[in-house]
């Protein structure tokens, strides 16, 4: 047996999405991190030990424009490009590699941490370090850091160094609560195992083992879906242990668990219901994928008000969208609805003074035991979310180190510096903007080759009956006149429209009523009809657009998409069998879904031309979708015409890195498994070729020139800092999509990248 001792600035214990996050945010600002996970790969309920699809803020697509960015959103990009149809074991490389990107990095795999060692009064306590066990490698290693990060999921971390912690509901009297019980109890969500089946070709048997559960004696037939062929998280209904201790009792569960898969197994092969013949099983999960344990205290306890009230907090350094999902304490033996889901009207925000512990001096957390109620923690947990909140833990102890402060003080004093060394570094915190002084591209004036000035998607494909009221967003900037609608009409017919605001910038919602409008239109095929709407709101927003149902008219879909605008359906269908979600469907966001048709826009005109896509947008501050596009569009690039977008300074200045931010569609709804497929492996809107160049001695010298990039962020680190008063970023292709489109552009003088 070895015994050694790793010293590092900072460690991070758990390597799920929210410790992967952690570590490579604070590997990234220059600090040494010891990340430690006690299992083979990395990505906790994620990796293919456990096989969760990871969802986040977009819902499945029920929140527009919520994808992640930042080194979640990097990771979301990249298993797009690398692993479309969702094998899990691809999704693990990825993960691996987002790591051993890092050269500040240690990564210990196999290494279970059960030992802390920490001191300090009950209210002021601090870590020295931790310990764990490798295995199979017979190293104990010790761990000592100045910052440590409960990253557990279970938070051993925090309970042995004496962190403040809940397990269970809060009565809902404590943070007035709609959906907490009335009294406190010991409550949590139950633990779930998964399994994937394939087709072989040829029959297989199956012969269930002893302990198989027969499930036909139980509700689980009648009350949850059971399908032939489905794999994985269609079965997330398998969930059982919410009456007991998910940690102590994990074994207990585990074999409860596996009793009733192999249950379920039989009944889908044996019981002649289902046409299984040649199926069989391909993987069975040995490791129960916990959804909850320890939540600890932080000075700020999430909950339901602040979720649904999209509650702006000054120190946010998050942002959700999942909905409150809560299940019920029997899990799969429940005859209740598997699941039961309240919305917000849009993304909700993230307190840092959630992010670390109430009387442990040193300790941040992120993942499933950060400081929020469990009816709050009911949407926090899933992967997207818990994964941006470990990059802002994860950037938040970088900078109590450098400046050698505790979270706390980093919250009262350096609260602004936090969030914009988030924004530099492409996380998203919804609504706010770039200040940073030290980036030179804000004061530049910027032009571009062309501007997109018309909103106009006028290429039809098929057309659809409007037997439901239909919704079109689009950017207002600054002033709404007309909308033309590509219509065919059976009979001579008046068709309604009216527009409203969407409330918030950050929602996608119908709001308040701004204008309304009627047109009679004559029987034919491919009329463009007028509407108009006067609309001039105080700051450029979007506009929602509702087409009033109208049996006797169609709508033209068109097969290109236009970058800022989204299209909506009233009132479908919902997308799930109620015996396994119950939404409440007169929630906005649940009435007015996209379909999955985001990228097939209605044909629709609207005058007058728009600011939206000027070229300023692109250092406007806001990197992703907020009341409006905030990006720079060209016009549909032409052949042997190059796009650009120039910063002019009037003045010499130096750079020395560049950062441009593209637009990968946060729209666009990726998912590392195999919950659906997106047809494209590289999103169109990402810019492919491009070149940055500098105007010195009277002509364009290029200092970078980029091929096949497929990301979002760039930062090019010049060779040696550069002095000029014009620079542009040249767009030569795209990834398909007809336009160049730049979401931000930075410019500084000094290097920021560390690693
Ligand atoms: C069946 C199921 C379905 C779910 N459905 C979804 C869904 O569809 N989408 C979604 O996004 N979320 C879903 N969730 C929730 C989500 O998976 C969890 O909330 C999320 O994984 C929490 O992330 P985390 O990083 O905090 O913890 P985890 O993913 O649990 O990762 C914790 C990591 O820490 C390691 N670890 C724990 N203790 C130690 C220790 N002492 N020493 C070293 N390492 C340690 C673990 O091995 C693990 O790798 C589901 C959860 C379950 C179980």
């Amino acid at each position: 047996m070895k015994l050694e001792t790793v010293k590092t600035d900072i460690t991070v214990v758990g390597g799920g999405l929210a410790g992967v996050c952690a570590a490579v945010a604070a590997a990234r600002l220059g600090q040494t991190v010891a990340l430690v996970n006690n299992r083979p790969v990395l990505g906790g309920n994620s990796s293919s030990e456990v096989r969760v699809w990871v969802c986040g803020a977009t819902a499945h697509g029920t929140h527009r424009y919520a994808r992640e960015t930042g080194i979640m959103g990097e990771m979301f990009v990249e298993n797009q490009y690398r692993n479309i149809d969702g094998n899990p074991y691809i999704w693990d490389l990825v993960v691996l590699e987002t790591v051993r990107a890092e050269r500040n990095i240690s990564l210990f795999l196999n290494t279970d941490v059960h030992e802390v060692e920490a001191g300090g009064d009950e209210d002021e306590r601090a870590i020295r370090s931790v310990t764990g066990w490798m295995m199979g490698s017979e190293r104990r290693i010790r761990f000592e850091s100045r910052m440590f990060l409960d990253c557990t999921g279970d938070g051993l971390v925090g309970f042995l160094a004496g962190a403040k912690y809940r397990i269970g509901r809060e009565a809902r009297h404590e943070y007035n609560e709609e959906w907490a019980p009335a009294a406190a109890d010991d409550i949590t969500l139950g633990s779930t195992l998964l399994f994937y089946t394939k087709d072989a070709g040829h029959p297989v048997k199956f012969v269930p083992p002893s302990f198989a559960k027969d499930i036909a004696k139980t509700t689980i037939p009648m009350k949850r879906v059971i399908r032939s062929g489905d794999n994985g998280c269609a079965y997330w209904w398998i969930e059982w242990g919410g009456e007991l201790d998910t940690v102590h009792d994990n074994e207990r569960i585990r074999d409860e668990l596996w009793a009733v898969i192999y249950g379920i197994w039989d009944y889908i092969k044996n019981s002649g219901k289902f046409d299984a013949e040649n199926m069989t099983l391909e993987w069975v999960g040995g490791i129960p994928g916990k959804r909850e344990y320890r939540r600890f205290i932080g000075d700020y306890v999430l909950n339901q008000n602040d979720i649904i009230e999209q509650r702006p907090f000054e120190d946010r350094v998050a942002f959700g969208g999942w909905s409150i999902d809560l299940h019920p304490p029997q899990g799969m033996y429940s005859t209740e609805s598997g699941s039961k889901h309240l919305h917000p009207d849009g993304n909700y925000h993230i307190p840092f003074r959630s992010l670390y512990s109430v009387n442990v001096s040193n300790m941040l957390m992120a993942g499933r035991d950060i400081s929020a109620s469990h009816v709050a923690f009911g949407t926090t947990r899933v992967m997207a979310t818990c994964a941006v909140m470990g990059e802002a833990a994860g950037t938040g102890a970088a900078l109590c180190v450098q400046k050698g402060v505790t979270p706390r003080e980093l919250y009262r004093r350096h609260m602004k510096e936090l969030q914009q060394i988030m924004l530099r570094q492409d996380a998203s915190i919804i609504g706010l903007a770039n200040e940073d002084p030290l980036d030179l591209a804000r004061s530049a004036r910027v032009t571009a080759s062309s501007v997109l000035k018309r909103i106009a998607v006028d290429k039809p494909a098929e057309a659809v009956r409007m037997t439901a009221d239909v919704g079109i967003l689009f950017p207002v900037d600054p002033h709404l006149g007309r909308v033309e609608l590509l219509i065919d009409a059976d009979r001579a017919t008046v068709i309604d429209v009216e527009v409203r605001d969407t409330g918030r910038p950050e929602n996608y919602v119908p709001g308040s009523l701004q204008a309304k409008a009627s047109a009679a239109v004559d029987k034919g095929e491919k009329q463009w009809v007028a509407f108009d709407l006067g609309w001039t709101p105080e700051r450029p927003q979007n506009a929602f657009l509702i087409v009033k149902a109208n049996e006797s008219v169609r709508l033209h879909h068109s097969d290109d998409p236009l970058t800022g605008t989204l299209i909506f359906f009233k009132g479908s269908a919902p997308v799930v069998d109620p015996s396994l979600e119950s939404h409440q469907p007169a929630q906005p966001v649940v009435q007015w879904r996209m379909n999955r048709k985001a990228r097939r826009p209605f044909c629709f005109r609207v005058g007058p031309e728009t600011r939206a896509y000027e070229a300023d947008k692109a250092i406007d501050g806001y990197h992703r979708p907020y009341g409006a596009p905030h990006l720079w569009a060209s016009e549909p690039m032409r052949a042997g015409r190059e796009e650009w977008i120039e910063l002019d300074w009037q003045r010499e200045v130096e750079a020395a890195e560049i950062h441009i931010t593209f637009n990968d569609d946060v729209n666009e709804d990726l998912i590392n498994l195999h919950h659906h497929r997106t047809p494209f492996e590289i999103v169109p809107e990402l810019v492919k070729d491009y070149r940055i160049e500098a105007w010195a001695d009277g002509r364009w010298t290029v200092l970078h020139r980029e091929r096949d990039n497929r990301r979002r962020k760039r930062v090019h680190v010049l060779p040696a800092p550069v002095r000029a008063g014009r620079m542009r970023v040249v767009v030569e292709s795209t990834n398909g999509c007809p336009r160049a489109e730049i979401v931000e552009i930075r410019v500084y003088a000094e290097r920021n990248v560390r690693n």
